[in-house]
Protein backbone atom coordinates (compact mmCIF):
# COMPACT_ATOMS: atom_id res chain seq x y z
CA UNK A 1 0.00 0.00 0.00
CA UNK A 2 1.12 3.56 -0.69
CA UNK A 3 2.62 4.98 3.09
CA UNK A 4 0.24 7.87 1.93
CA UNK A 5 -2.82 5.93 1.99
CA UNK A 6 -1.63 4.08 5.14
CA UNK A 7 -0.78 7.10 6.86
CA UNK A 8 -4.34 8.87 6.21
CA UNK A 9 -5.86 5.45 7.16
CA UNK A 10 -4.50 4.80 10.87
CA UNK A 11 -6.47 7.29 12.60
CA UNK A 12 -9.77 6.48 11.25
CA UNK A 13 -9.42 2.79 12.87
CA UNK A 14 -8.32 3.88 15.56
CA UNK A 15 -9.45 7.07 17.42
CA UNK A 16 -11.54 8.78 15.15
CA UNK A 17 -13.67 5.73 14.54
CA UNK A 18 -17.12 7.43 13.96
CA UNK A 19 -20.32 6.59 11.70
CA UNK A 20 -20.32 9.23 9.06
CA UNK A 21 -24.64 9.01 9.19
CA UNK A 22 -24.58 10.45 12.76
CA UNK A 23 -24.88 13.80 14.07
CA UNK A 24 -21.92 13.77 17.31
CA UNK A 25 -18.80 15.15 16.64
CA UNK A 26 -17.33 11.81 15.92
CA UNK A 27 -19.59 11.39 13.37
CA UNK A 28 -19.18 14.92 11.81
CA UNK A 29 -15.30 14.51 11.92
CA UNK A 30 -15.75 11.04 9.68
CA UNK A 31 -18.24 12.97 7.36
CA UNK A 32 -15.89 15.36 6.60
CA UNK A 33 -13.22 13.05 5.75
CA UNK A 34 -15.18 11.48 3.27
CA UNK A 35 -16.58 14.94 2.05
CA UNK A 36 -13.10 15.91 1.44
CA UNK A 37 -11.86 12.49 0.15
CA UNK A 38 -14.67 13.18 -2.61
CA UNK A 39 -13.47 16.10 -3.57
CA UNK A 40 -9.86 15.21 -3.99
CA UNK A 41 -11.28 12.04 -6.12
CA UNK A 42 -13.66 14.38 -8.34
CA UNK A 43 -10.29 16.49 -9.19
CA UNK A 44 -8.24 13.42 -10.34
CA UNK A 45 -10.79 12.10 -12.26
CA UNK A 46 -12.35 15.81 -13.89
CA UNK A 47 -15.59 15.14 -12.01
CA UNK A 48 -17.83 16.91 -9.81
CA UNK A 49 -17.62 15.70 -5.69
CA UNK A 50 -21.49 14.76 -6.44
CA UNK A 51 -20.92 12.61 -9.24
CA UNK A 52 -18.69 10.31 -7.05
CA UNK A 53 -20.21 7.88 -5.55
CA UNK A 54 -18.26 5.29 -3.04
CA UNK A 55 -18.53 1.15 -2.95
CA UNK A 56 -16.65 -1.69 -1.96
CA UNK A 57 -14.70 -1.78 -4.78
CA UNK A 58 -14.86 -2.41 -8.84
CA UNK A 59 -16.80 -5.29 -8.62
CA UNK A 60 -19.57 -3.26 -7.32
CA UNK A 61 -19.05 -0.41 -8.88
CA UNK A 62 -18.69 -2.27 -12.32
CA UNK A 63 -22.33 -4.18 -11.24
CA UNK A 64 -23.73 -0.63 -10.44
CA UNK A 65 -23.22 0.92 -13.54
CA UNK A 66 -24.66 -2.18 -15.40
CA UNK A 67 -27.58 -3.30 -13.24
CA UNK A 68 -28.09 0.08 -12.32
CA UNK A 69 -28.65 1.49 -15.79
CA UNK A 70 -30.75 -1.37 -16.89
CA UNK A 71 -32.76 -1.47 -14.05
CA UNK A 72 -33.95 2.34 -14.65
CA UNK A 73 -33.93 2.61 -18.22
CA UNK A 74 -34.88 -1.09 -19.66
CA UNK A 75 -33.35 -2.16 -22.91
CA UNK A 76 -30.14 -3.80 -23.10
CA UNK A 77 -26.06 -3.93 -22.97
CA UNK A 78 -23.28 -4.05 -25.04
CA UNK A 79 -19.59 -4.73 -24.06
CA UNK A 80 -16.16 -5.83 -25.34
CA UNK A 81 -15.17 -9.91 -25.05
CA UNK A 82 -12.56 -8.62 -23.13
CA UNK A 83 -14.23 -7.29 -19.98
CA UNK A 84 -13.41 -8.30 -16.40
CA UNK A 85 -15.78 -10.93 -15.36
CA UNK A 86 -17.80 -7.46 -13.45
CA UNK A 87 -19.08 -6.20 -16.30
CA UNK A 88 -19.14 -9.52 -18.67
CA UNK A 89 -21.06 -11.84 -16.11
CA UNK A 90 -23.18 -8.85 -15.35
CA UNK A 91 -24.24 -8.28 -19.03
CA UNK A 92 -24.62 -11.46 -19.88
CA UNK A 93 -27.54 -12.26 -17.16
CA UNK A 94 -29.62 -9.18 -18.08
CA UNK A 95 -29.51 -11.08 -21.92
CA UNK A 96 -26.81 -8.57 -23.59
CA UNK A 97 -24.11 -9.21 -25.93
CA UNK A 98 -20.43 -8.78 -26.49
CA UNK A 99 -18.71 -7.16 -29.30
CA UNK A 100 -15.33 -9.25 -30.69
CA UNK A 101 -11.85 -8.02 -30.60
CA UNK A 102 -9.10 -7.81 -32.89
CA UNK A 103 -6.00 -9.88 -32.20
CA UNK A 104 -4.51 -6.88 -30.82
CA UNK A 105 -7.18 -6.89 -27.99
CA UNK A 106 -8.66 -3.83 -29.58
CA UNK A 107 -12.44 -3.55 -29.97
CA UNK A 108 -13.90 -4.05 -33.11
CA UNK A 109 -15.64 -0.85 -33.88
CA UNK A 110 -17.41 -2.14 -37.08
CA UNK A 111 -18.74 -4.29 -34.82
CA UNK A 112 -19.70 -2.25 -32.19
CA UNK A 113 -21.46 -0.21 -35.17
CA UNK A 114 -23.15 -3.42 -36.41
CA UNK A 115 -24.38 -4.24 -32.80
CA UNK A 116 -25.90 -0.84 -32.20
CA UNK A 117 -27.21 -0.24 -35.47
CA UNK A 118 -28.80 -3.55 -36.59
CA UNK A 119 -31.18 -4.67 -33.80
CA UNK A 120 -34.47 -6.86 -34.12
CA UNK A 121 -34.49 -7.03 -30.06
CA UNK A 122 -34.01 -4.05 -27.33
CA UNK A 123 -32.64 -0.84 -27.99
CA UNK A 124 -29.38 -0.33 -26.57
CA UNK A 125 -29.02 1.33 -22.74
CA UNK A 126 -25.85 0.64 -21.87
CA UNK A 127 -22.31 -0.20 -23.85
CA UNK A 128 -19.23 -0.85 -21.53
CA UNK A 129 -15.82 -0.75 -23.12
CA UNK A 130 -12.78 -0.65 -20.41
CA UNK A 131 -10.02 1.50 -20.84
CA UNK A 132 -7.15 -0.55 -20.21
CA UNK A 133 -7.44 -4.63 -19.50
CA UNK A 134 -6.00 -6.60 -16.42
CA UNK A 135 -4.99 -9.24 -18.69
CA UNK A 136 -3.32 -8.34 -21.72
CA UNK A 137 -2.68 -4.48 -20.92
CA UNK A 138 -4.47 -3.15 -23.95
CA UNK A 139 -5.83 0.41 -24.04
CA UNK A 140 -8.63 0.58 -25.81
CA UNK A 141 -10.05 3.56 -28.05
CA UNK A 142 -12.51 4.91 -25.87
CA UNK A 143 -12.66 8.57 -27.26
CA UNK A 144 -13.76 6.78 -30.62
CA UNK A 145 -16.17 4.48 -28.98
CA UNK A 146 -17.78 6.81 -27.12
CA UNK A 147 -18.33 8.90 -30.69
CA UNK A 148 -20.11 5.94 -31.98
CA UNK A 149 -22.75 5.30 -29.54
CA UNK A 150 -23.30 9.14 -29.82
CA UNK A 151 -23.91 8.46 -33.35
CA UNK A 152 -25.87 5.33 -33.45
CA UNK A 153 -27.70 5.33 -30.16
CA UNK A 154 -27.63 8.94 -29.04
CA UNK A 155 -29.84 7.24 -25.69
CA UNK A 156 -27.83 5.47 -24.74
CA UNK A 157 -25.10 5.72 -21.79
CA UNK A 158 -21.49 4.72 -21.90
CA UNK A 159 -19.27 2.98 -18.83
CA UNK A 160 -15.99 2.11 -18.59
CA UNK A 161 -14.03 0.13 -16.29
CA UNK A 162 -10.76 1.73 -15.69
CA UNK A 163 -9.53 -0.11 -12.79
CA UNK A 164 -6.39 -1.08 -14.52
CA UNK A 165 -5.82 2.39 -16.48
CA UNK A 166 -5.68 4.82 -13.44
CA UNK A 167 -1.82 3.92 -12.26
CA UNK A 168 -1.02 4.44 -16.06
CA UNK A 169 -3.37 6.79 -18.05
CA UNK A 170 -4.78 10.38 -17.63
CA UNK A 171 -8.36 8.84 -17.43
CA UNK A 172 -9.97 12.52 -16.66
CA UNK A 173 -9.03 12.97 -20.16
CA UNK A 174 -9.25 9.65 -21.82
CA UNK A 175 -12.26 9.24 -20.46
CA UNK A 176 -13.98 12.85 -20.47
CA UNK A 177 -16.71 11.90 -22.24
CA UNK A 178 -17.91 8.54 -20.65
CA UNK A 179 -20.84 8.82 -18.52
CA UNK A 180 -19.66 5.90 -15.77
CA UNK A 181 -16.56 5.42 -14.45
CA UNK A 182 -15.51 2.32 -12.34
CA UNK A 183 -12.36 2.29 -10.26
CA UNK A 184 -10.84 0.12 -7.37
CA UNK A 185 -8.15 1.58 -4.64
CA UNK A 186 -5.72 -1.83 -4.47
CA UNK A 187 -4.58 -1.00 -8.09
CA UNK A 188 -3.32 2.01 -7.50
CA UNK A 189 -1.65 1.41 -3.75
CA UNK A 190 -5.07 1.99 -1.77
CA UNK A 191 -6.67 -0.85 0.33
CA UNK A 192 -8.82 -3.68 -0.35
CA UNK A 193 -12.27 -3.38 -0.51
CA UNK A 194 -12.83 0.28 -1.55
CA UNK A 195 -13.83 1.71 -4.95
CA UNK A 196 -15.57 4.50 -7.05
CA UNK A 197 -18.75 4.84 -9.68
CA UNK A 198 -18.19 8.37 -10.99
CA UNK A 199 -21.77 9.16 -12.59
CA UNK A 200 -22.30 11.78 -14.99
CA UNK A 201 -24.85 14.13 -13.85
CA UNK A 202 -28.47 13.27 -15.11
CA UNK A 203 -27.23 9.64 -14.89
CA UNK A 204 -29.74 8.02 -12.92
CA UNK A 205 -29.31 3.92 -11.68
CA UNK A 206 -31.17 1.97 -9.80
CA UNK A 207 -29.69 1.10 -6.70
CA UNK A 208 -27.70 -2.48 -5.58
CA UNK A 209 -28.07 -1.50 -2.23
CA UNK A 210 -30.73 -0.44 -0.21
CA UNK A 211 -31.17 1.01 3.08
CA UNK A 212 -29.98 4.03 4.57
CA UNK A 213 -29.69 6.06 1.81
CA UNK A 214 -26.07 6.97 2.06
CA UNK A 215 -24.04 8.01 -1.45
CA UNK A 216 -27.34 10.37 -2.44
CA UNK A 217 -29.64 7.02 -2.55
CA UNK A 218 -27.31 5.49 -5.24
CA UNK A 219 -25.19 2.91 -2.43
CA UNK A 220 -26.69 2.70 0.76
CA UNK A 221 -24.70 1.27 3.69
CA UNK A 222 -22.61 2.88 6.11
CA UNK A 223 -19.38 4.09 4.45
CA UNK A 224 -15.65 2.69 5.00
CA UNK A 225 -14.58 5.94 6.12
CA UNK A 226 -10.93 4.51 6.37
CA UNK A 227 -10.70 3.05 3.28
CA UNK A 228 -11.88 5.72 1.41
CA UNK A 229 -9.76 8.15 2.98
CA UNK A 230 -6.61 5.90 1.92
CA UNK A 231 -8.02 5.23 -1.44
CA UNK A 232 -8.05 9.63 -2.15
CA UNK A 233 -4.89 9.71 -0.64
CA UNK A 234 -3.68 6.78 -2.71
CA UNK A 235 -5.30 8.20 -6.10
CA UNK A 236 -3.73 11.88 -5.68
CA UNK A 237 -0.16 10.09 -4.87
CA UNK A 238 -0.69 8.07 -8.18
CA UNK A 239 -1.79 10.97 -10.05
CA UNK A 240 0.73 13.24 -9.07
CA UNK A 241 3.50 10.87 -9.86
CA UNK A 242 2.25 9.43 -12.52
CA UNK A 243 4.09 10.95 -15.59
CA UNK A 244 7.41 9.64 -13.81
CA UNK A 245 6.16 5.75 -12.83
CA UNK A 246 4.85 5.34 -16.22
CA UNK A 247 7.95 6.48 -17.93
CA UNK A 248 10.91 4.58 -15.37
CA UNK A 249 7.76 1.29 -15.26
CA UNK A 250 7.50 1.23 -19.39
CA UNK A 251 11.57 1.30 -19.63
CA UNK A 252 11.55 -2.08 -16.94
CA UNK A 253 9.02 -3.58 -18.75
CA UNK A 254 10.49 -3.51 -22.35
CA UNK A 255 13.96 -4.46 -20.76
CA UNK A 256 11.71 -7.43 -19.54
CA UNK A 257 9.75 -8.52 -22.08
CA UNK A 258 12.56 -8.07 -24.48
CA UNK A 259 14.81 -9.95 -21.90
CA UNK A 260 12.71 -12.95 -21.84
CA UNK A 261 11.57 -13.02 -25.71
CA UNK A 262 15.23 -13.20 -26.43
CA UNK A 263 15.89 -15.72 -23.73
CA UNK A 264 13.42 -18.17 -24.11
CA UNK A 265 12.87 -19.90 -27.61
CA UNK A 266 9.18 -19.77 -28.48
CA UNK A 267 7.99 -16.48 -25.92
CA UNK A 268 5.77 -14.14 -27.98
CA UNK A 269 4.15 -10.84 -26.67
CA UNK A 270 -0.34 -11.12 -26.19
CA UNK A 271 -1.48 -8.18 -27.57
CA UNK A 272 0.35 -4.88 -29.84
CA UNK A 273 2.71 -3.52 -27.08
CA UNK A 274 2.01 -0.18 -28.57
CA UNK A 275 -1.32 0.12 -27.29
CA UNK A 276 -0.59 -1.52 -23.75
CA UNK A 277 -0.38 0.71 -20.47
CA UNK A 278 3.61 0.61 -18.98
CA UNK A 279 2.95 -2.80 -16.36
CA UNK A 280 1.81 -4.85 -18.55
CA UNK A 281 4.11 -7.67 -19.10
CA UNK A 282 1.98 -10.29 -20.74
CA UNK A 283 3.59 -13.58 -22.58
CA UNK A 284 2.69 -16.54 -24.18
CA UNK A 285 5.13 -19.21 -23.56
CA UNK A 286 5.11 -22.36 -26.50
CA UNK A 287 5.43 -26.14 -24.62
CA UNK A 288 5.03 -24.86 -21.04
CA UNK A 289 2.16 -25.62 -18.84
CA UNK A 290 1.94 -21.88 -16.70
CA UNK A 291 0.14 -23.69 -13.97
CA UNK A 292 3.52 -25.65 -13.08
CA UNK A 293 5.38 -22.28 -13.91
CA UNK A 294 3.61 -20.36 -11.54
CA UNK A 295 4.68 -22.56 -8.77
CA UNK A 296 8.11 -22.64 -9.58
CA UNK A 297 8.42 -19.18 -10.03
CA UNK A 298 6.62 -18.57 -6.72
CA UNK A 299 9.32 -20.51 -4.97
CA UNK A 300 11.99 -18.88 -6.50
CA UNK A 301 10.47 -15.36 -5.54
CA UNK A 302 8.68 -14.23 -8.56
CA UNK A 303 4.88 -13.82 -7.94
CA UNK A 304 2.85 -13.94 -10.78
CA UNK A 305 -0.42 -15.56 -12.54
CA UNK A 306 -1.64 -16.30 -15.79
CA UNK A 307 -5.17 -14.76 -16.29
CA UNK A 308 -6.97 -13.11 -14.45
CA UNK A 309 -7.31 -13.97 -10.61
CA UNK A 310 -10.44 -15.49 -8.94
CA UNK A 311 -11.58 -15.97 -5.51
CA UNK A 312 -10.60 -19.74 -5.74
CA UNK A 313 -7.38 -19.38 -7.22
CA UNK A 314 -7.86 -21.89 -9.62
CA UNK A 315 -6.75 -21.70 -13.57
CA UNK A 316 -9.34 -21.06 -16.16
CA UNK A 317 -9.07 -20.54 -20.20
CA UNK A 318 -8.60 -17.10 -20.69
CA UNK A 319 -11.66 -15.32 -22.26
CA UNK A 320 -9.56 -12.42 -22.89
CA UNK A 321 -6.84 -14.67 -24.53
CA UNK A 322 -9.60 -16.55 -26.41
CA UNK A 323 -11.33 -13.05 -27.55
CA UNK A 324 -8.20 -12.00 -29.42
CA UNK A 325 -8.33 -15.35 -31.30
CA UNK A 326 -5.33 -17.52 -29.59
CA UNK A 327 -5.56 -21.40 -29.35
CA UNK A 328 -6.08 -22.85 -26.23
CA UNK A 329 -2.49 -25.11 -26.80
CA UNK A 330 -0.90 -21.47 -26.60
CA UNK A 331 -2.93 -20.17 -23.77
CA UNK A 332 -2.17 -23.02 -21.32
CA UNK A 333 1.44 -21.38 -21.25
CA UNK A 334 -0.20 -17.56 -20.57
CA UNK A 335 2.32 -15.80 -18.55
CA UNK A 336 1.12 -11.99 -17.02
CA UNK A 337 3.97 -9.84 -15.03
CA UNK A 338 2.73 -6.99 -13.62
CA UNK A 339 4.88 -4.13 -13.03
CA UNK A 340 4.07 -1.19 -10.44
CA UNK A 341 4.79 1.83 -8.88
CA UNK A 342 7.27 -0.76 -6.05
CA UNK A 343 8.90 -2.69 -8.85
CA UNK A 344 12.57 -2.08 -9.09
CA UNK A 345 15.68 -2.94 -11.44
CA UNK A 346 16.91 -5.39 -9.45
CA UNK A 347 13.30 -7.63 -9.62
CA UNK A 348 13.16 -7.13 -13.43
CA UNK A 349 17.03 -8.63 -12.83
CA UNK A 350 15.61 -11.29 -10.88
CA UNK A 351 12.68 -12.43 -13.06
CA UNK A 352 15.04 -12.01 -16.16
CA UNK A 353 17.48 -14.99 -14.06
CA UNK A 354 14.59 -17.12 -12.94
CA UNK A 355 12.08 -17.44 -15.41
CA UNK A 356 14.52 -18.62 -18.15
CA UNK A 357 15.80 -21.35 -15.98
CA UNK A 358 12.63 -22.71 -14.84
CA UNK A 359 10.76 -22.53 -18.42
CA UNK A 360 13.98 -24.72 -19.67
CA UNK A 361 13.55 -26.95 -16.13
CA UNK A 362 9.98 -27.79 -17.31
CA UNK A 363 10.58 -27.90 -21.06
CA UNK A 364 13.62 -30.84 -20.23
CA UNK A 365 11.00 -32.79 -18.92
CA UNK A 366 9.20 -33.25 -22.15
CA UNK A 367 9.99 -33.18 -25.88
CA UNK A 368 10.27 -29.71 -27.10
CA UNK A 369 8.75 -28.52 -30.17
CA UNK A 370 8.69 -24.86 -30.36
CA UNK A 371 6.47 -23.91 -33.60
CA UNK A 372 6.72 -20.87 -35.86
CA UNK A 373 5.13 -17.75 -34.28
CA UNK A 374 2.54 -17.79 -37.31
CA UNK A 375 1.33 -21.55 -36.00
CA UNK A 376 1.45 -20.31 -32.27
CA UNK A 377 -0.71 -17.42 -32.53
CA UNK A 378 -4.14 -18.84 -34.15
CA UNK A 379 -5.65 -15.83 -35.06
CA UNK A 380 -9.17 -15.37 -36.63
CA UNK A 381 -9.68 -14.58 -40.27
N1 LIG B 1 -12.20 -4.55 -13.26
C1 LIG B 1 -10.93 -4.84 -13.57
C2 LIG B 1 -10.40 -4.46 -14.91
C3 LIG B 1 -10.12 -5.50 -12.64
O1 LIG B 1 -8.86 -5.78 -12.96
C4 LIG B 1 -10.66 -5.83 -11.38
C5 LIG B 1 -9.85 -6.55 -10.40
O2 LIG B 1 -8.92 -7.23 -10.70
C6 LIG B 1 -11.99 -5.50 -11.11
C7 LIG B 1 -12.73 -4.85 -12.07
C8 LIG B 1 -12.62 -5.83 -9.80
O3 LIG B 1 -12.20 -4.94 -8.80
P1 LIG B 1 -12.28 -5.36 -7.27
O4 LIG B 1 -11.22 -6.38 -7.05
O5 LIG B 1 -12.03 -4.09 -6.52
O6 LIG B 1 -13.65 -5.87 -7.01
Amino acid sequence: MRPEAFDEMVPWLRDRYGNPSGSHSLARAARKAIDEARDVVAECLGRMPREIVFTSGGTEADNLAVTGVIGQRGGTALCSAVEHHAVLHSIEVLGGKTVGVHSSGQIDLDALVDALVNRTDDQVSLVSVMLANNEVGTIQPLGQVVQLVREHAPHAVVHSDVVQAVSWLDVADLAADVDLLALSAHKFGGPQGVGVLAVREGVTLSPLLRGGGQERERRSGTQNVAGIVGLAAALKATVQQRATTVERVMYMRDRLADGLALAINGCIESGDRVNKVAGSCSLLLADVESEELLVLMDQAGVCATAGSSCASGAMEQSHVLHAMGIGPELAKGSLRLSLGWTTTEADVDHALEVVPQLVDRLRSRKPLQVRSRADQLQVRA
